[in-house]
């Protein structure tokens, strides 16, 4: 477990004076990327490499060149590792997030796209490819999102997009953690692999009547299923978890979004709120800059090409 003031700054007072040359970021970096030492790639020899400027290191044994940012979202970046960690830190400090637009505004970037690219890096550093699956007591629902709502200004999707939220139960019936994935729709085809790939096989999975959750038992699950029609309460009495989170998402989406997303980013966007809601109980905001950072070197770069959709 990090160590608050040891291994990240508590305020920004700090941050400032930790991060104060743009040297003092690549030391970071590195000591973050090789928490007991370098390891050369190539021949994986432990030894204090050469070093020069801006994070190269030279094995001393094979004199393989490095950089610490090599195969990480900083990779090949023009824009100094000081105002990355400035992003991150705002970023993680805000509790709603960020727009391209309020980050563009905070840095001062000329470029609105240079802003949008960096937030969309950080939202793919976010989620981690090995996180754990969700177990115990798991609601599971479909969540709308987008569409045309009147009395509000953005650039809405044509269609709405069909979201599929998980969140646990807590014994006390307070909220766990969550999972969220836009699904192409609500048949059994895209609802079964969802919950398989997000919920540990033997948890409790309460869903409502809805034909596409009905095979979840064959796949290893305790299937709890309360069947609307026939009961008297409104969903958010009988699922409130899931009502609670998919409340919230779209409050998100329309506070900081401003409700402008196209389905083939929102994925990203889901993935920041489930980093945010679970770690909403984190005491420190330095501890979510040091967790971003710590996912941010273990990520692949992602070219501007890629993050818009090319090839
Ligand atoms: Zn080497």
């Amino acid at each position: 477990m990090p160590e608050q003031g040891v291994d990240y700054p508590r305020n920004w007072n700090e941050f400032m004076d930790w991060f104060s040359e743009e040297e003092k970021c690549y030391e970071y970096l590195e000591k973050i990327r090789w928490k007991n030492g370098f390891i050369c790639p190539s021949c994986n020899t432990k030894e204090e490499p050469y070093r020069t400027t801006r994070g190269r290191l030279t094995c001393k044994s094979c004199l393989h060149q490095t950089t610490v940012t090599a195969g990480t979202i900083f990779h090949r970046t023009r824009t100094p590792l000081r105002t990355w960690f400035s992003a991150i830190w705002y970023v993680t400090n805000q509790k709603q997030g960020t727009n391209a637009l309020g980050l563009q505004r905070v840095l001062g970037f000329k470029c609105y796209q240079t802003a949008w690219a960096m937030l969309h890096k950080l939202r793919r550093a976010m989620i981690r490819p090995d996180r754990e699956r969700l177990s115990g007591i798991v609601e599971v629902d479909e969540s709308y999102l987008g569409g045309k709502e009147t009395g509000v200004v953005g650039r809405w999707v044509e269609k709405k997009s069909i979201v599929a939220v998980a969140v646990e139960l807590n014994e006390k019936g307070g909220l766990g953690r969550v999972r969220l994935r836009q699904i192409m729709d609500v048949t059994a085809d895209s609802l079964i692999p969802f919950v398989c790939e997000m919920v540990e096989p033997g948890s409790i999975v309460k869903t409502d009547g809805w034909s596409g959750y009905s095979r979840l038992n064959e796949h290893g699950y305790i299937h709890d299923k309360t069947i609307l029609s026939s009961s008297a309460s409104p969903a958010h009495v009988s699922m409130p978890g899931v009502h609670q989170v998919a409340s919230l998402v779209k409050r998100w989406m329309l506070g900081t979004h401003h409700g402008s997303f196209s389905p083939q980013h929102l994925d990203y966007y889901l993935d920041e709120f489930t980093f945010r809601f679970n770690r909403r109980t984190s005491r420190s905001r330095g501890l979510l800059f040091y967790r971003l950072i710590e996912q941010a070197i273990s990520h692949s770069p992602e070219p501007y090409y890629s993050l818009i959709g090319g090839l």
